[in-house]
């Protein structure tokens, strides 16, 4: 009799036995010949013997029964795992077993948090088990959620300071131990973010992704906000990104613009709070450098104070209907021009009142040399001309005539001149009863806009009809 059998019965061969130790306690030795070939149960308890040399060895023996493991920890100066070992017999002494521990899974954290899932014995871990009740799934994914399980219980008491403040945080101790050790890693990898008391895991470690030029969250945050330190600045971002992130919609370049434009923190911390619904696509429409001279040229236009007024003012269909590539595109031309510039006085700090001025400035400016223009198209862009139910779509021939449309439409259709002339664009006048009702834009053969008075949106379907036409 063997007392202290851990966990399993085993069947332990060598030249002329079977050893037979049994958890149960009974152990017996059989002679081992030729024919003795099926693994015999415990005569006493009935269990069944695991054969030692088949556990260890990668054969693909589907009929198994359960094992049962235990959990070990190591800890050393640069890492803590947890280990799951089977205790086997090697060998036999006095008719007692000799156990060694056989290491079959491992889940090790670093202290500079990074988390490593090692499945050292794969052929255990994923052996299915049959037994007389039927099939059963493999013990693998149950080991490793108990290692998670057993390192994180660990963990809470091996003090480690730089992610002590997280240990009782409720937030963490409710999720599953998984994300419990991804967040440990996170910030151990990321210690500084932990100031800033942020609590949206996931997407921070996304944020690289969105910028893959960096490699960490740090150096992604340091070029969005332009290595400004200012504690307002970051929790303004790191909040609005928060907030952004639960509605999956977020683009970090706005954030980037304004940090490169704005240098009061007070200002800047009130851009980065607009909306992000606004945010997310205020420079859409723009290249990267077109968005910051943008934004450096409101700036100027109307101070840092101003400038921010000026942001805030935007609606969402302001950006639905392109006001700020449009306003984008007339001071572009302003710079140039120094009619349109003499015409030109401040309107207040409001988007709707700077695109109306530019377009009113350019209209004048521009009609000595733009109104002369005359359009050439080519033969598919004139397939675009012709009537249907009652409206009647046309291309502007002049430049004189795309500016009066404007005029009509009071939009800043004139400003479209030289982008016409270059074929850039193309843009469709839709006419009812001789009177132009809405303007349409086209770019490589997609409508990129269309708006009637005022750039006002048209209703449903007027759009509709619209596509129906320009797709048939
Ligand atoms: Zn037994």
């Amino acid at each position: 009799m063997v007392s202290d059998i851990p966990g399993n019965s085993w069947l332990l061969e060598d030249e002329k036995h079977w050893h037979l130790f049994c958890r149960c306690g009974e152990y017996r030795t059989v002679e081992a010949s030729e024919e003795t070939t099926q693994v015999p149960e415990c005569e006493r308890c009935g269990s069944r013997f695991i054969d030692v040399l088949d556990f260890m060895e990668e054969t693909d023996i589907r009929y198994r029964s359960p094992f049962v493991w235990e959990w070990r920890i190591e800890e050393n100066p640069k890492n803590w795992s947890a280990i799951a070992v089977v205790p086997i017999p090697v060998n036999v002494e006095d008719d007692k077993p000799i156990f060694h521990d056989f290491s079959i899974a491992r889940i090790t954290l670093s202290r500079d948090g990074d988390l490593e899932t090692e499945r050292l014995e794969p052929h255990l871990l994923d052996a299915q088990i049959v037994t007389e009740k039927g099939i059963q799934g493999p013990q693998g994914p149950k080991i490793f959620r108990e290692l998670q399980r057993c390192l994180l219980s660990w963990l809470a008491i091996a003090a480690v300071p730089e992610i002590d403040w997280l240990l009782n945080d409720e937030n963490w101790l409710s999720s599953p131990p998984d994300r419990r050790l991804y967040i440990l890693s996170f910030f151990l990898k990321n210690p500084h973010l932990k100031e800033l008391d942020f609590y949206f895991w996931s997407d921070w470690v996304a944020l690289p992704e969105t910028l893959p030029k960096f490699e960490t969250v740090l150096e992604s945050v340091s070029w969005i906000l332009a290595d400004r330190k200012e504690k307002r600045v970051r929790r303004a971002f790191f909040e609005s990104y928060a907030k952004a992130m639960r509605r999956k919609s977020y683009s970090v370049f706005t954030d980037a613009v304004f940090a490169r434009s704005i240098e009061d923190p007070n200002h800047l911390e009130k851009l980065i709070r607009l909306p992000f619904e606004i945010k997310s696509r205020l420079f859409a429409a723009l290249a990267w450098e077109e968005a910051l001279e943008l934004s450096r040229w409101i700036r100027d236009l109307y101070g840092e104070q101003g400038a921010v007024r000026f942001w805030r003012s935007v609606e969402p269909f302001h950006i639905s209907n392109r006001y700020v590539r449009d306003i984008h595109r007339l001071m572009r031309v302003m710079r140039r021009n120094e009619r349109m510039q003499e015409r030109f006085t401040r309107p207040s700090a409001n988007i709707e009142a700077l695109h109306d001025r530019l377009a009113e400035a350019a209209g004048g400016s521009q009609r000595e040399w733009e109104w002369a223009i005359d359009f050439e198209y080519p033969r598919e862009v004139l397939r675009y001309e012709g009537e249907y139910e009652g409206w009647s779509f046309r291309l502007p021939k002049t430049g004189r005539e795309l500016a009066e449309w404007g005029r009509d439409l009071r939009n800043c259709l004139a400003g479209y001149i030289s982008r016409v002339e270059s074929g850039e664009c193309i843009i469709l006048g839709i006419f009812h009863n001789a009177k132009i009702k809405y303007a349409l834009e086209i770019v490589d053969g997609e409508v990129v806009q269309l708006s009637g008075k005022g750039n006002s949106s048209p209703p449903e379907k007027i759009k509709k009809f619209v596509n129906k036409y320009i797709n048939n």
